[in-house]
């Protein structure tokens, strides 16, 4: 069942891996089916190398295996993240380099750039969920209390989550959270570790698209 959508869970999985986001087996990816509600989830410890679309998980959102073996031990996490934020379909989680590291501090990375408004960002801030150990509903239900206000989310001592209205958005937005902390890493290193002049709400909410640009 849902064949389309596991094949999609194997594509970003692996070029999640591919990318460096994914290392040593890290992270996992899911998309939820719009008809049945049905989550197709990547295998818990699988190489992504090694993974096939049989070995994606289905579960509810009650978390009942419908089909496949052991789904992410994570799982608790995409459910109640779905069950936050009806628009969305697809998530990724991934444990990327530098954006784990602002993660373990527990340092939000703030509105630097201007890129930022077009994602669903409170201030423009990619906010951290407070931690708690992996795989406990109290992870879950700090992490879906973050995402409930922001698509990208760093982890606090852990890594990131990244939401869409359908995968291809949801690993967009995995790679973008890794990109700006690159570059906030970048421009603290360069400026003696103090922040740059950061963007208000209001600076986000003039922008609108030329209107002398004529169709
Ligand atoms: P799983 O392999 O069980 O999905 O766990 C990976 C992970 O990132 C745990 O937080
Ligand atoms: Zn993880």
């Amino acid at each position: 069942m849902l064949e389309t959508l596991k094949e999609q869970v194997v594509h970003y999985a692996r070029k999640a891996q591919n990318a460096g986001l994914c290392k040593h087996k890290a992270g996992n990816v899911s998309v939820r089916d719009p008809e049945t509600g049905y989550i197709c989830i990547t295998p818990s410890g699988v190489d992504r190398d090694l993974l096939t679309p049989d070995m994606v998980c289905v579960v509810d959102k009650d978390l009942h295996v419908i089909e496949g073996g052991k789904p992410s031990s994570e799982t608790l996490m995409h459910i109640a993240c779905y069950r936050e934020r009806e628009d969305i379909s697809a998530i990724v989680h991934t444990h990327s380099a530098m954006a784990s590291a602002f993660a373990c501090l527990n340092r939000p990375i703030p509105s630097f750039i201007f890129e930022l408004f077009v994602f669903h960002l409170d201030n423009g801030v990619i906010p951290v969920a407070p931690y708690a150990l992996p795989g406990t509903t109290e992870l879950a239900e700090n992490v879906a209390a973050t995402v409930k206000r922001s698509d990208l989310v760093l982890m606090e001592r852990h890594g990131t989550i990244a939401v869409g209205k359908d995968l291809a958005e949801a690993y967009e937005n995995a790679d973008y959270i890794e990109e700006l902390a690159k570059i906030y890493y970048t421009i603290l290193t360069l400026n003696n570790g103090r922040d740059p002049k950061l963007f208000t709400p209001e600076d986000f909410r003039a922008w609108k698209y030329p209107d002398q640009i004529r169709q």
